[in-house]
């Protein structure tokens, strides 16, 4: 039976004083029927494993280069995120993809790295508002996803994260049909790829502006297996709420 995620992105945000926040959601879910995910900012890597090492969290990271190691100064590889304790890393996010001119092959070459290095790739995607407003979203997600993702996605090594960019931080959210439109569009691209079983076992995250008052909403739409949530995952007061709609979705 395939387990739902909820998956936060803290961004270049958190020190360590923010790292209670972690405890926080352990106390609140000490058992949960989903699983959790909190990547947090590189440098609290280490101490947020060791702080949850005995709970049910799963510390992630937020990116990581395709080499394992070398001359890349400021960067970080997936066998360092393995390392540090991390079992699965970010690849793809929006913001990576525009700052940092990441292109869906680069994507793809950094999951095949994060493959190698045991951990479990969060690809991400999604149109802009400018692809969206020219009717171009499903052209855009299948070319995303046709390139971003390598041979060999399995529903242990592989997350599909659908985040429209102009949904992320706005708090605008898009329709309740227009995230079922991507997500069906998902499951059966990845069914053309990997046969239905291979499709049914890789999780397909929503992502953009999911909050507590919306999450309940979003989790209720067909082929929506949990959400990569950035903002409201930066307080347990927020993040819980989303975990426990999960949890009876
Ligand atoms: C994100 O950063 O992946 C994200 C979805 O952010 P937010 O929830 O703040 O829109």
């Amino acid at each position: 039976m395939k387990r739902k995620l909820a998956a936060g992105n803290w961004k270049m945000n958190g020190t360590n004083a923010t790292l209670g926040e972690l405890q926080t959601l352990t106390a609140a879910h000490p058992d949960p029927r989903i699983d959790i995910l909190i990547c947090p900012p590189a440098t609290l890597i280490v101490q947020a494993a060791a702080l949850t090492a005995d709970g049910p969290l799963m510390i992630g990271g937020q990116d990581c280069h395709t080499a394992p190691s070398g001359a890349h100064t400021g960067d970080i590889s997936a066998p360092m995120l393995a390392d540090a304790g991390a079992s699965a890393v970010l690849i793809g996010h929006s913001e990576r993809r525009e700052n940092h001119h990441e292109t869906n092959a680069l994507v793809a070459d950094k999951a095949t790295s994060a493959w190698s290095a045991g951990l479990t790739a969060v690809i991400c995607l999604g149109e802009t508002l400018a692809q969206r407003e020219a009717a171009q979203t499903l052209d855009v997600i299948a070319t995303q996803l046709d390139a971003s993702l390598p041979g060999g996605a399995t529903g242990a090594n592989t997350v599909i994260a659908y985040e429209p960019v102009w949904a992320i931080g706005t708090g605008l959210t898009p329709t309740t049909a227009q995230i079922a439109e991507v997500h069906d569009f998902l499951r059966a691209r990845l069914a053309d790829r990997l046969g239905e079983p291979g499709a049914n076992a890789i999780r397909l995250l929503y992502g953009g502006s999911v909050k507590p008052a919306n999450a309940a909403k979003i989790f209720a739409i067909s082929n929506v297996d949990g959400a990569l949530v950035g903002g409201a995952s930066l307080k347990s007061s927020d993040f819980s709420p989303i975990i426990s709609a999960l949890e009876q979705a």
